[in-house]
């Protein structure tokens, strides 16, 4: 396989077409050579997806698990050589592309074999008023789904629309970013291995303007992951022909740091949570909460941590270059912004931006309406800042207009301060373990977002559900018929007043957090066993 061919598609480089060369960030060298797919070949590739999506639909869901596990095969037997591509078009060290790839494939793996369980017909009650009926309700593909994709994780990150979409029927036509065609191009040629004669899943590459024509190309649906500027104008080009959409967009992920808290594991995935990847990763730390009887400690752990780890080439450099040249402007800006406004580098700082790569920097005291807080700055640096309490974090933490990922370190209280951070998804004492969980879904609020991929939510994100009613005998009263009697309506206001008459009565019950019910019920049972108890004074909270 190489990196230098495409989708198959009648579109080979050469010739008049315009071509896009793919470059290696940290060398500048030129890894690969793409044609520009316009307009007339985006459509003739939603074509041959829409010839296929039959085919592929009507193969149901053992055919498809059959399929998906061999792709599956493919892809782990040849991982170095896709590492390869990963590490040539984004800079990453190997065992960060490897990393990725190994969660693409778990992915992959989850949603073909369990497509079935989520998405088959299943029956369910047709309740009291139609009760002669059998209702059942499945969940059917779409058709054919376009796939819009970044440069950070190009593995990992459309595989999770890819594999939900291909396991839940639907064929794929995938625009991979401008940086990464051959990671694209790749994966698109694995799959064709499998299935030669089908289009399951093609490759159009190009640029932004590629990407426009797939929202254009009559696509049943478009899921697109990349930055909310993007996701705003795929969200509008889609909106002319009410073609539906999700938005996996970017982050200002935070991470609180209670006073109970591990520091030392806290440091630690602070760490890796705003360096690895050299920052450029959606539900990457961007800024930390820290209560203030651990916040000094805090730092200078983290601070340790964060000058064991440099950008560069050498086989010790934990983390490689900014993939996409631009976005070294950002991180200058934001950098800039937040000393200028009197913010201090505890590690790096301007400095540490250079040309290609951007060494780990640590900012303290940071005001809070600084870019390098209230922006993703998609880069290895992070922002510190010392809290009162974690209601404190959590109000600062839901000040920010994206809702990717969060994190929390505590000893005690997590699964109450999870639920009361507006994100997507907490990972309570590690950072980002929810992506590598195919169960959860995965997806965000606010400006990161809408919609979910993974998981059963992301399995039924590429279908639409299907309701069916049987009648299975003839009911003596029934309700669709003009030969419908006064008498019988009397009897359905009748059954009315049975069924919900007295659902008004019933008192209102104040909703209590659930460690506070867990609180009483401690005690409740503490004062049972005789032990002294506090249960008559009012429940903490
Ligand atoms: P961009 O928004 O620049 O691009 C994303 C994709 O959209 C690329 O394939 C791009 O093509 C394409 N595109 C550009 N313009 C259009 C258009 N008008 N219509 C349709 N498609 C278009 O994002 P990046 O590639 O720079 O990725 C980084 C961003 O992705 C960050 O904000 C990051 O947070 C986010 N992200 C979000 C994730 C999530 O799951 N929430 C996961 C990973 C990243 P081209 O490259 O050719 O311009």
């Amino acid at each position: 396989m190489t990196t230098t061919t495409t989708a198959p598609s009648d579109a080979a480089p050469g010739g008049d077409r315009p071509t896009l060369e793919s470059i290696n960030p940290a060398t500048g060298d030129v890894v690969g050579v793409h044609p520009v797919h316009e307009e007339a070949d985006v459509r003739a590739a939603v074509a041959r997806a829409r010839a296929s999506a039959e085919w592929w639909a009507g193969l149901g869901f053992d055919g498809r698990r059959e399929v998906l596990t061999q792709w599956r095969g493919v892809i782990t037997r040849r991982l170095a050589q896709l590492c390869d591509v990963v590490h040539q078009e984004t800079g990453k060290p190997h065992g960060d592309a490897q990393l990725e790839c190994a969660l693409a494939i778990d992915h992959l793996a989850w949603a073909g074999s369990h497509a079935e369980k989520v998405l088959g017909r299943r029956r369910v009650s047709p309740g009291l008023m139609l009760a002669n009926q059998a209702a059942s309700v499945e969940y059917r593909p779409l058709g054919v789904v376009g796939v819009i994709g970044p440069w950070n994780y190009p593995v990992f990150t459309p595989m999770g629309s890819i594999a939900y979409a291909l396991a839940a029927g639907n064929t794929v036509v995938f625009k991979p970013s401008e940086l990464t065609p051959g990671v694209g191009t790749w994966l698109a040629d694995s799959l064709r291995e499998v299935v030669p004669d089908h289009d399951l899943l093609q490759v159009v590459t190009g640029y932004g303007e590629t990407g426009a024509a797939l929202c254009r190309a009559g696509v049943d649906k478009v899921a697109f992951t990349g930055s909310t500027a993007t996701g705003k104008r795929v969200m509008a080009a889609c909106a002319e022909t009410l073609t539906p959409v999700v938005i996996e967009a970017g982050g200002k992920d935070a991470l609180l740091v209670d006073e109970d808290a591990d520091l030392e594991a806290a440091a630690d995935a602070a760490a890796w949570g705003a360096f690895a990847n050299a920052g450029q990763t959606c539900a990457g730390v961007e800024r930390v909460y820290v209560h203030e009887r651990v916040h000094d400690r805090f730092v200078e752990l983290l601070a340790e941590r964060a000058r064991a780890v440099h950008a560069g080439t050498d086989v010790d450099a934990k983390i490689g270059p900014m993939t996409m040249p631009g976005q070294l402007d950002v991180v200058r800006r934001h950098v800039a912004d937040a000393l200028a406004r009197g913010g201090r580098a505890v590690v790096g700082g301007n400095e540490a931006v250079g040309d290609r790569f951007v060494q780990p920097t640590v900012l303290v005291d940071v005001p809070e309406d600084s870019e390098a807080v209230t922006e993703e700055t998609f880069g290895p640096t992070v922002t510190v800042r010392r809290v009162r309490d974690m209601d404190e974090a959590v109000e600062l933490t839901n000040a920010g207009k994206y809702g990717l990922g969060s994190a929390i370190f505590t000893a005690k209280r997590g699964e109450d301060l999870a639920r009361r951070l507006r994100t997507g998804m907490t990972s309570i004492n590690s950072v980002i373990s929810f992506a590598g969980v195919p169960t959860l879904p995965f997806g965000g609020v606010g400006d990161s977002g809408f919609g979910r991929i993974h998981g059963p939510d992301g399995l039924r994100e590429f279908t639409y559900a299907k309701a069916v009613t049987r009648t299975r005998f003839k009911a003596p009263l029934n309700l669709t018929t003009f030969d419908r009697t006064p008498e019988q309506d009397s009897t359905v206001a009748t059954l009315l007043l049975a069924l919900h008459g007295h659902a008004t009565q019933l008192p209102k019950l104040p909703r209590r957090p659930l460690e506070t019910i867990r609180g009483r019920r401690r005690e409740q049972a503490g004062a049972g066993r005789g032990q002294a108890t506090r249960s008559s004074q009012p429940a903490a909270r």
